[in-house]
């Protein structure tokens, strides 16, 4: 299994067996993050210094939940098709990476990236499914029919052999496919 994690999608991901599944809300965690957001300006305005911890304590636990839901969905899920590693993009290697720079956009919280993937290793380890990171160069480009680069422009991904999917379904895919960094694999 590949996963493919992001802003927009929160994860997307796909099965050797041929499941794809997008998970979590992207456009409802950006609302509640520029709710927060605001809130805590009004009070910072005010000096309401424990009010905005309160505020982002809120915020935490918030994404902290839908983490845990996301988790718990990909690892029944991997269960459930048999998967017995589930590949997912090294975060050591983010800032090299072309495919990242977006999601180190300015208002990227990289922590629920790495919550995210904590969750998703602790509960695989339970469930005796190992996660592997790997290099995730290229993984938005490459065409996962022909092998082609190209860059996606928008939400899709369109390659002059045909191919066309959703950009952050073929992030999953070239995931999957990607050879293990050595050694670097983790288990909790
Ligand atoms: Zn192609």
């Amino acid at each position: 299994m590949g996963i493919d994690l992001g802003l927009k999608v929160p994860a997307v991901l796909v099965t050797s067996t041929g499941k794809t599944k997008f998970l979590g809300n992207g456009r409802k965690n950006k609302y509640i993050r520029r709710k927060y957001n605001s809130n805590r300006r009004k009070l910072g305005k005010l000096k309401k210094l424990s009010a905005i911890r309160k505020q982002r304590n809120k915020e935490s636990r918030y994404m902290k939940d839908q983490n845990h839901k996301i988790s718990r969905h990909i690892v029944n899920l991997a269960q459930h098709e048999g998967v017995s590693i589930i590949k997912l993009e090294s975060l050591t290697h983010i800032r090299k990476t072309t495919r990242t720079s977006r999601k180190n956009a300015k208002n990227l919280h990289n922590w629920t990236f790495y919550q995210l993937q904590t969750f998703i290793g602790y509960k695989a380890a339970m469930a005796g499914i190992q996660v592997i990171e790997v290099n995730p160069a290229y993984t938005s480009q490459l065409c996962p029919a022909c092998g082609v680069k190209n860059k996606a422009k928008d939400r899709t991904y369109q390659c002059s052999c045909g191919y066309s999917a959703h950009r952050d379904r073929v992030g999953a895919i070239n995931i999957m496919r990607q050879p293990v960094i050595d050694g670097n694999s983790r288990s909790a």
